[in-house]
């Protein structure tokens, strides 16, 4: 298998989880475990969209469809501040919020 194979394979991989169709330790069972998204945490719509960008660049549309709308369903459930000047007062160790918006500054990940 070279290179562009096990690239392949591993954003097939995380397509299938990231979907719900498999789990990571599904795919670690099989042997095959490339992935090509950050795994053991929560699923980051960044990450998401390097996933979508993969599948874009083979005009692969029907993944990419199912994944933009796992990424707007993220972005949904944690919006953030969008303000050039947010203003804020307290400082908590999982979230510091906006005062202007009431959306998170940053969001810390465990
Ligand atoms: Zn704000």
């Amino acid at each position: 298998m070279n290179k562009e194979t096990i690239r392949h394979i591993a954003m097939v991989n995380s397509f299938n989880v990231i979907t719900s169709r498999s789990s990571v330790e599904e795919v670690m069972e099989a042997g095959i475990g490339y992935f090509g998204h950050e795994i053991g945490g929560e699923f980051d719509s960044t990450e998401i969209r390097r996933v979508l960008k993969y599948f874009e660049s083979l005009e692969m549309y029907e993944y990419c469809s199912e994944l933009s709308r796992i990424i707007n369903e993220l972005d949904r459930e944690m919006p953030m501040c969008e303000c050039d000047y947010p203003l804020f007062d307290t400082y908590s160790p999982s979230e510091v919020g906006c005062l202007s918006c009431g959306n998170p500054i940053v969001k810390l990940i465990e």
